[in-house]
């Protein structure tokens, strides 16, 4: 089985940063969160709830009393990573609790790990929760165990991903969300603004929406209007878009609607950046893929988009190699990325995952043409990004600062989604610069992937 490298993984959450502070005597908990912004968004909820019952929560394995794996299941590499980081809670702390994607294959789990204390699978917030207190009885106080505004969270203070549903209503045949995650369910809307109002008033200046099928919002309660608020992603955007953060929009599919979006992006309510998994370019691969947009008309959509909004950034991941994939197949995918001009893209070869119907796919593709083709469509894509962030040199553009230390302010412009895209860094005068700030820079270099610019 070929493994794509880390940094390809379209499964990977940011780090976990925790707050490290505890009262003595405070029943506290540890949790390793493996896998996808979604996943992230589900430790971020578990641990918003244990500090609220007065757990505190312990950065590493030695404080904590138990140990929350939040799991990933997406790819088989995924799943032995999950693995690993179960056994090395085991090691490190002995008591264990397993959640997430993974969760949902229990004998799975426990046949590599019989010692875990319990396994719940994804969503299963109360069952988490139950396994925690039989675990760790809670001892609240409630004159320091006071909810804090945004909660715990996981990413840093002024950025946070926003989960607006669960589940997906495709069959694509590599995948198995649908099969652990059930199909969607939407939030509703006035549920989420009041997140988002909530994350916003404790100092968050950029939301970053996400769930399966983010264009799909709404579809399984047809769009109901509940307090005022629509369920349709263009509300929810028009809406999202009035709280004065950065609202940026992750997993969006090329459905027509889609196009109602781009205007809110052109009026600068929303973002212009959309991260729409492509996946292929070839009709008939995407055929063989069950996927829900068909190629013939994306790069007309994409060129509509760009006229509505010149600005737009777009990011996309695709599957080389998958079953099938001729040459010409391919050749194809490779010509339309030059034709799409893609600012952003990430792209795994295919591999099998436990469960995935792609598995029983004739013609699978052997490992080092997936390799070569892997390369030259990196290759492809890195000139691309090369030529596109060389034509930002001399412009002007807000950026959004992450990190300041003793050399440079790493921050992102608008087209840069964090721990997915490159970064602008600005290494004179910055010295004022604190994370969240929003400021204005002139672009003064290039690289392949990163930008440098100045203070204006
Ligand atoms: S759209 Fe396809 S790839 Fe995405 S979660 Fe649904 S089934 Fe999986």
């Amino acid at each position: 089985m070929s493994t794509n490298p880390p940094d390809l993984r379209p499964d990977l959450a940011p780090k976990a940063q925790l707050d490290p502070h505890r009262r003595p005597g405070q029943p506290t908990v540890g949790m390793v969160s493996l896998g996808c912004p979604k996943a992230l968004v589900d430790s971020e909820r578990i641990l918003t709830r244990l500090r609220a019952e007065g757990y505190g929560i312990s950065p590493d394995y030695i404080g904590a009393d138990a140990v929350i794996v939040n799991t990933c299941g997406f790819l088989d590499s995924a799943k032995a990573e999950s693995l690993e980081a179960i056994g090395e809670a085991l090691a490190e702390n002995g008591r264990v609790i397993v959640t997430g994607c993974l969760g949902a294959e229990p004998d799975y789990i426990t046949g590599a790990h019989p010692r875990v204390l319990a396994v719940t699978g994804p969503h299963q917030y109360e069952q988490v929760l139950d396994a925690v207190h039989a675990a760790v009885p809670p001892d609240p106080d409630p004159f320091v165990d006071l909810l804090p505004a945004r909660g715990i969270s996981l990413t840093p203070r002024h950025f946070s991903y926003l989960k607006i549903s669960e589940g997906c209503n495709h069959k694509c045949k590599f995948c198995i969300i649908p099969d652990m995650r059930g199909r969607l369910v939407s939030r509703p809307a006035h549920a989420i603004l009041r997140e988002a109002e909530k994350l916003v008033d404790a100092g968050v200046r950029e939301l970053l929406v996400i769930s399966q099928d983010t264009s799909a919002y709404g579809v399984d309660i047809r769009h109901a209007e509940a307090r005022g608020h629509r369920a349709h992603i263009t509300d929810l955007a028009r809406d999202l878009g009035q709280l004065g953060a950065w609202v940026r929009l992750h997993y969006v599919y090329p459905y027509p609607h889609v196009r109602q979006l781009i205007p809110l992006m052109a009026d600068g309510l929303v973002l212009p950046y959309l991260d729409i998994p492509f996946q292929h370019a070839h009709p008939e691969t995407l055929r063989r893929m069950a996927r829900p947009a068909a190629a013939a008309k994306t790069l007309d959509e994409i060129a509509a988009w760009r006229d509505i909004c010149p600005d737009l950034t777009l990011r996309s991941t695709f599957i080389v190699g998958y079953p099938g994939e001729t040459e010409a197949e391919f050749q194809t995918l490779l010509d339309w990325l030059d034709e799409a001009q893609l600012d952003r893209v990430g792209c795994f070869q295919y591999e099998n995952v436990d469960g995935a119907r792609s598995n029983a796919l004739p013609d699978h593709v052997a490992p080092e043409i997936r390799q070569e083709r892997w390369d030259r469509f990196m290759e492809k894509a890195q000139s691309i990004s090369e030529a596109r962030l060389a034509a930002r040199v001399g412009q002007r553009c807000q950026v959004i600062v992450d990190e300041v230390d003793d050399e440079a302010a790493t921050c992102r412009t608008r087209a840069d989604a964090p721990e997915i895209d490159g970064n602008l860094f600005i290494d004179e005068g910055f010295q004022n610069l604190t994370p969240g700030d929003i400021v204005t820079v002139e672009v003064d270099e290039a690289g392949e992937y990163d930008l440098w610019g100045r203070l204006v």
